[in-house]
């Protein structure tokens, strides 16, 4: 039996009807721009989310730099981020001329809190979380250091729509929560979109001027902006799918409870969930020293796999002129080479979880062949 790595159609083929009706319907609507489905939700998802504000955005990247352009960080200034992140977490710092000062991860592949403030200085404006593969960060930690700093907090939320720590959602613990709707994410759309979150008023309004060109009023721009608008489509589908996010959550922690519970090769390390916090397991994500040699095996066994992410930033092409050398952050450079994404999609057949199961069970690395 074959097993994708993913299948967005599973969810989408449950409910066909619903998604295509409000596609027509939009469609027929003739308003495609900022209307009433964008305003819907805004409100549904700074509700669920539990902040005053939402914003509609083009997707997570514009969610980011935005972030820290409307909170005036840019050249001269250093942000605070985990090592071990999506790269576009930090070109939303270095997009505005500001410098990622990086934070290696601790054993939930968060940014390790008790590493933070040794790399604050002078210049530090903001710490820029990540909840990765869905896992919130220690925001107690967190919060309590950017408040003792002074500091900027920004969430990365781009893989934890409904994580919560404390049971407080991620999104709602810092200045800013950054949001994307990238088909893939635990609330994909089906195309690009973003979002932000936040309780000031301040900054949603920033957010509405800087995603409309800097204007407030049409045609009289303040700043410099962009154009970056979640559209009718977009908005109207997440309308849909917001309604289901607790349900397409529940289905990813129970393929993933399977295959904590049946998975037992010495070999493969598995994910470890954090006390306090709760995971919408974005990703299930396993480790091992023998990582390329497994995702082969597995691709061999028609199983699909994904590494997130081969390279981290640091020793990214893209981020050359930042002089970070390997060997520099060494617990994020082994977890490149270690990290390993099983299959994990909604509704995933018993049938499909145990031939992943029986597969990683079976793996013998050449290496300790008898
Ligand atoms: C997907 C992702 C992003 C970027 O989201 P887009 O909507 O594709 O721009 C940013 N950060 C993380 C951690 C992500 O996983």
């Amino acid at each position: 039996m074959k097993v994708p790595a993913n299948n967005l159609l599973r969810h989408f083929e449950e409910h066909q009807q619903e998604y295509e009706n409000k596609a027509l319907e939009i469609l027929r609507s003739g308003n495609y721009i900022l209307g009433n489905e964008v305003d819907r939700f805004e409100k549904n998802f700074a509700n669920y989310i539990g902040t005053n504000y939402c914003v509609g955005l083009g997707n997570c990247l514009d969610a980011l730099w935005l972030s820290f352009r409307v909170l005036g960080i840019g050249a001269g200034d250093e942000v605070i981020v985990q090592a071990n992140t999506y790269i576009a977490s930090v070109m939303g710092i270095t997009i505005n001329g500001a410098t990622p000062v990086f934070v290696e991860p601790d054993a939930f592949h968060s940014i390790d809190a008790d590493k933070i403030e040794e790399k604050i200085t002078a210049k530090t404006k903001a710490i820029l979380v990540v909840h990765l593969y869905g896992t919130c960060c220690e925001m107690d930690k967190i919060v309590a250091i950017a408040q003792k700093h002074n500091l900027r907090l920004v969430e990365d939320c781009a893989q934890s729509h409904g994580a919560t720590y404390q049971g407080q959602m991620t999104g709602s613990f810092g200045d800013i929560g950054c949001f994307s709707f990238y088909p893939s994410k635990n609330l994909g759309a089906f195309g690009d979109g973003g979002a932000i979150t936040t309780n000031s008023a301040e900054l949603d309004q920033a957010f509405r001027m800087y995603r409309f060109y800097g204007s407030e009023k049409r045609y009289y721009n303040k700043v410099v902006g962009t154009n970056s608008r979640l559209d009718e489509l977009q908005a109207g589908l997440l309308n849909v799918k917001l309604n289901y996010l607790d349900q397409l959550n529940a289905d990813r922690n129970r393929v993933c409870t399977a295959y904590l519970n049946k998975m037992n090769n010495p070999v493969i390390q598995l994910p470890k969930l954090r006390d306090q916090a709760t995971t919408v397991w974005h990703q299930f994500v396993v480790t091992t020293p023998y990582r390329d040699e497994l995702k082969d095996y597995l691709e061999a066994a028609g199983i699909g796999s994904i590494i997130h992410y081969p390279i981290p930033p640091h020793l990214s092409e893209a981020y050359a002129d930042l002089n970070i050398g390997r060997g520099s952050l060494p617990i994020t450079e082994k977890l490149a080479d270690e990290v390993l994404s099983l299959p994990l999609f909604y509704g995933m057949t018993e049938a499909e979880i145990d031939t992943v199961v029986a597969a990683i069970n079976a793996f013998v690395p050449r290496a300790l062949e008898q």
